[in-house]
């Protein structure tokens, strides 16, 4: 297991004990072990750290909100608080949360249930993310015991709203400080309220509330990010979004379209190249709408540069949106070889009626040319997608065409999800909705189809060798399992005498295949040369 103490030269990191899972997932807790980018200073003796205040984290969603943990774990940590492993040992119980489909947003509330009864030892509790950005104060009406709620735009005001939480027992105050120069912006207030005359006692009633929606054009940069993973890590360079899909809740829970200025996420790159990096994801809900607002690079040269960082061996970046997809974004892939052989692009439907009730800004032919630019790239690229079934008025003939498309494109995965309703957006007051029986049959089929086609897909890899990072070992198969440019799982077989460790790059011959994986043996380590640049031998 790799690990790294800390550096008391350059004062940088702290312990990794553990390798998360990769990208986004559902009710991730975040470990205590982690690399504190950044931070300065000298480590307290355990004594002391033991009388530090605890906090519990627990993430819902996508890549990034796990991103957007690891910022708000930093913040808390530098905040003088210590993370802990579970609610009963901690002071603060916080979930980041995830809005985009009713079923997520429903775990919160379960879990806020679940842990009521500790509050009578004085503990409290904070929703953050888009299910707090998109409830708003109504939360503190169905769990009472919610002291913070904090939408995402707001992450910036975290350290001045736990300075107002833990002050909180005082009378009732009003606005946290703001930065100098900074505008004063609708609902972007964090307030205590001291209401005692309601049976409950006043600390059962703090309500803190950092609800910033629309408003703000400022990131959450901060200098404190505690990483879960010692070898790839997400950058994010632009958040919110403007696009207004139909049916989608973000653009009113992550607020409108910003981007970091280039500079800022090149000195970031560095830093990690620096502290032993070699992977960096760069993410965005839309990541290809990115607008350096220096005006310095565009997104394909940003990509560009980002991959000629000194160390970084691997780039990737998600979700690209196709509006926004330059052929520019291909050629900087030809042209600089850490880029990852991966392009993510969520199409939602093969149809172009429904691509225009979804306001998706393309048809299904503009799509499919974007497509041809990325299969016109010198290595083959691996294209995964986003698809909805059942929006409103999709009809069985609309649902074919997105069959049919999955055989022209010929994707290499594909998440797919049932039409789920959304408070607030257009596609929520549409009529003709789709039995949820429906939705599901056609979830199933979609789902066989492709199955099919990835069996298919992955036999091509076949007698290949390619470059795996190692993200860890499965004891129980004595198997490692490692992630290809493709962004396949790629188990292998290596042997015992191999030094190998998760974070190193190691090439594999692919001896199997299945729909979701492929599975090899380990012919090649990082240490002897390669004549031929691994991803080169993939057939387009
Ligand atoms: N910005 C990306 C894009 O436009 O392609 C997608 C980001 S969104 C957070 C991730 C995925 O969630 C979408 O691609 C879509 O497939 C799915 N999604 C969003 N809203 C949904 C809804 N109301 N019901 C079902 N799936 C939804
Ligand atoms: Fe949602 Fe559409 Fe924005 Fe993607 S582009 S985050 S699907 S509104």
């Amino acid at each position: 297991m790799a690990g790294r103490d800390f550096d008391e030269e350059s004062g940088l990191s702290v312990v990794v004990e553990n390798l998360a899972k990769p990208g986004g997932n559902s009710g991730a807790r975040f470990r205590p072990g982690f690399i504190l980018t950044h931070m300065s200073g000298v480590r307290e003796p355990a004594a002391q750290e033991q009388r530090r205040k605890t906090f519990y984290l627990e993430t819902f969603g996508c890549q990034m909100n796990v991103h957007d943990s690891e910022k708000v774990v930093g913040t808390l940590v530098q905040q003088g608080y210590r993370q802990v492993e579970t609610v009963e040992q901690a002071d603060l119980i916080l979930y980041n949360t995830c809005s985009i489909r009713d079923k997520a947003e429903q775990k919160v509330f379960h879990r806020l249930a679940d842990y009521k009864k500790l509050q009578s030892q004085g503990k409290k509790f904070g929703v953050l993310g888009c299910v707090a950005q998109q409830e708003g104060e109504k939360i503190f009406e169905r769990a009472p015991h919610v002291s913070l709620v904090c939408g995402s735009a707001s992450y910036r005001n975290l350290p001045q709203m736990l300075v107002q939480l833990e002050n909180a027992s005082g009378p009732a105050e009003r606005a946290i400080p703001r930065a100098a120069g900074e505008v004063a912006a609708l609902r972007d207030d964090a307030f205590v309220e001291k209401a005692s005359d309601s049976g409950l006692r006043t600390r059962d009633l703090i309500r803190i509330t950092g609800l910033d929606d629309r408003q703000t054009d400022k990131c959450f940069e901060t200098e404190f990010t505690a990483r879960t993973n010692p070898h790839r890590g997400y950058i994010t360079i632009i958040e919110g979004c403007d696009k207004f899909c139909a049916y989608c809740i973000v653009p009113f829970t992550r607020g409108k379209e910003r981007s970091r200025t280039s500079d800022s996420v090149l000195l970031e790159a560095r830093q990690m190249g620096d502290l032993g990096y070699t992977e960096i994801q760069l993410l965005g809900q839309n990541v290809n709408s990115y607008k350096d607002p220096a005006g310095k690079r565009s997104f394909a040269e940003l990509l560009a540069a980002v991959g000629e960082v000194p160390g970084i061996r691997r780039v990737r970046f998600t979700t690209s949106h196709p509006r926004d997809f330059g052929r520019d974004i291909v050629d900087a892939i030809d042209a600089v070889p850490s880029l990852c052989d991966h392009v993510h692009l969520p199409v939602q439907s093969g149809s172009t009626r429904l691509l225009d009730a979804m306001q998706r800004l393309y048809t299904r032919e503009q799509y499919l040319e974007r497509i041809g630019w990325i299969k016109s790239a010198k290595r083959g690229i691996a294209i995964t997608t986003d698809v909805i079934v059942g929006f409103p008025g999709e009809t069985e003939s609309e649902f074919e065409q997105t069959l049919t498309l999955l055989e022209q494109v010929g994707y290499d995965g594909v998440f797919s999800f049932k039409y789920s309703p959304r408070p607030n957006t257009p596609a929520v007051t549409l009529d003709d909705a789709i039995p949820d029986q429906e939705k599901a049959y056609r979830l199933e089929v979609l789902m066989a189809k492709q199955r099919e086609l990835q069996i298919i897909r992955n036999k091509r890899y076949l007698g290949m060798i390619l470059e795996v990072m190692i993200e860890g070992r499965n004891e129980a198969r004595q198997q490692w399992i490692g992630r290809t440019s493709q962004n396949k799982t790629l188990n292998f077989l290596a042997s015992p005498q191999a030094k190998l460790e998760p974070g190193s790059y190691v090439s594999v011959l692919v001896t199997g295949s299945f729909p979701n994986s492929l599975v090899g043996e380990c012919c090649i380590s990082e240490q002897m040369e390669l004549s031929v640049h691994p991803s080169s031998m993939i057939a387009p």
